[in-house]
């Protein structure tokens, strides 16, 4: 392995590093030698050190005194039992990632990281239906890689997200109206329990696990690689064409009550080529009061989305913005491409923390939505810090979700095909580096009320586990008393000391909380 860490780091920041390092055990000096030859320990101060451990958001950020960055499973197996065997938290960051954003990651303190950034091998199968992917890919590598066989299949709508951690919470994405979730398309995993064994996880091997990781993924071990259903594009009937129309109102009780009525309409019946992405934020462009930005997705030309998007036009939108082209195109039209806004947002507000409130539904409550954007009118208007907030309204085509066995998986919420989520973005770090608490509780005031009015008005609601706040109750997360129970036995069977507790832990016991 190679010692990135080098003398620098240790004169420098060796006493930092080592205060507790040194209570215990050398890293360097301890896990080095049992890693592979290009495999890196990158400590806190290390000049990689800010890319390695860097968040996208940084409320709840997890502290990270050490990045192991893998180079395969055996890497993965050395850093898991060094971390056991010296009693020392461990968390999983993902290639392009570290998106996961949960009150609990922040309670991962002088951790390891074990990356999977090198983790990023896609071959396809000689059959074409699958292709066997590292754990580290993010959306735009699969997507850019099969792109390129003319091949696609289910990743987050989002390029710079992880395909694997979002597939482990089930996971939603523009072909989910075609394919099911991002977790459906799994075949099989490789993965790393706590204690160190290597398994591999299908519907004929470990099929009680296959089950848990497909919704409750983050909490029995470390995926290395998976075995991923794949998909022809179907260039001959135009399946390769997709377009795109965004509409922009003045966020007014009105216009939301008006828009929001015309999309629940849209929901009858909703094609699997439909999707669409609706906001509600300041766009200086357009004043200092927020607007709608409403996005419509289809999977054809756009003379035939326009046949689907009258309502929005009727209603006299203050600007319209078209755009066709193929499917790697479309992140790239809602700013959520890897260059985009929606994947730097830490470039807008440095050290800036971002809090959503997810409640999940399957049919819209419009007076509860207006009610909902009136508070968030107020939040982001009334406190500048809040003004670069955002809310979302997602509205997912379920054809291809719910035709699958909801028992077939621990994801709990197909029939949900709306995710609406207010997301309070502000400097969550002071200058010092130490966390804003105060506009913390603002967030958590105006959000909590959203999220309040937003679940009450629904029939009913969950919360998506990867938007999750981590202030959820687990049956909003996890579902039904049936599943949490099998989730908790999956628990004591395969990771009973807990070590994977990070991310929407499921407690053991029966009293409902982490026993982190
Ligand atoms: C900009 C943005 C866009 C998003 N877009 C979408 C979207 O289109 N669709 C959607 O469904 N969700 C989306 N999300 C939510 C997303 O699913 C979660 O944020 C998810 O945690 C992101 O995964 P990551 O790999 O990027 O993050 P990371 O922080 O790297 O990983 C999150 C957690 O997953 C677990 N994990 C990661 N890798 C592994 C592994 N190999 N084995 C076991 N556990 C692992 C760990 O517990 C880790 O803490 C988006 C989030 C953001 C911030």
């Amino acid at each position: 392995m190679r010692f990135l860490i080098a003398t620098l780091s240790f004169c420098v920041f060796g006493a930092n590093a080592s205060w507790f390092w040194s209570e215990k055990t050398n890293i360097v000096e301890d896990l080095g030698p049992a890693l592979s030859k290009d495999a890196r320990i990158i400590l806190r101060g290390d000049e990689l050190y800010a890319e390695a451990a860097k968040r996208w958001q940084w409320w709840a950020a997890p502290d990270v005194a050490a990045v192991v960055d893998v180079k395969n499973e055996e890497d993965v197996r050395h850093t898991i039992l060094y971390a056991k065997k010296h009693d020392i938290p461990f968390i999983v960051k993902s290639g392009g990632g570290g998106h996961g954003s949960i009150a609990s990651l922040g309670t991962a303190k002088n951790a390891i990281q074990i990356w999977t950034k090198s983790l990023n091998h896609i071959s396809i199968s000689p059959s074409g239906n699958s292709a066997t992917m590292g754990a580290g890919v993010n959306g735009k590598r699969v997507t850019d890689t099969l792109w390129a066989a003319k091949k696609q299949t289910v990743t987050g709508m989002c390029e710079c997200v992880g395909l694997t951690a979002v597939a482990l919470g089930g996971g939603h994405g523009l072909l989910q109206g075609y394919h099911g979730l991002l977790s459906d398309q799994i075949l099989s995993l490789r993965m790393v329990l706590a204690n160190g064994t290597a398994i591999t996880v299908s519907e004929t091997e470990h099929k009680d696990l296959f089950w848990g990781m497909r919704g409750a993924g983050h909490n029995f071990g470390m995926v290395t690689e998976l075995e991923y259903k794949i998909y022809d594009v179907d260039v001959a009937n135009g399946k390769d064409v997709w377009s795109l129309e965004a509409f922009v109102w003045p966020a007014t009780r009105e216009n939301t009550k008006k828009v929001y009525a015309a999309a629940k309409k849209s929901m009858n019946g909703q094609s699997p080529s439909y999707f669409s992405y609706g906001l509600v934020l300041i766009m200086p462009d357009f004043g200092p009061e927020p607007v709608i930005l409403h996005h419509v997705v289809w999977n054809g030309p756009l003379t035939a989305l326009k046949s689907h998007t009258q309502a929005f036009h009727d209603l006299d939108p203050i600007s319209v913005t078209e755009e066709e082209g193929t499917y790697p195109d479309v992140p790239r039209w809602m700013q959520v491409d890897q260059a985009g806004m929606v994947c730097n947002a830490d470039r807008f507000v440095p050290g800036g923390g971002i809090l959503r409130f997810p409640v999940d539904m399957p049919d819209l409550n419009v007076e509860a939505l207006a009610e909902a954007v009136d508070v968030f009118r107020e939040a982001t208007t009334s406190i500048k810090e809040l003004g670069a907030s955002f809310m979302m309204i997602e509205q997912y085509a379920t054809n291809g979700v719910t035709k699958i066995d909801p028992n077939n998986s621990a994801f709990a919420l197909r029939s949900h095909l709306l995710l609406l989520a207010p997301a309070f973005f502000y400097p969550a770090l002071q200058q010092d580096g130490t966390p804003n608490t105060a506009l913390d509780d603002v967030a958590f005031k105006y959000g909590g009320k959203i999220r309040k009015i937003l679940a009450d008005g629904a029939k009913a609601h969950g919360a998506y586990v990867n938007y999750a706040n981590g202030d959820e109750s687990l049956e909003e997360i996890y579902g039904e008393s049936w599943r949490i129970e099998k989730l908790k036995n999956l628990k004591r069977s395969y990771d009973p000391e807990n070590r994977f507790g990070f991310y929407a832990p499921i407690p053991m016991g029966d009293n409902g909380h982490s026993e982190l």
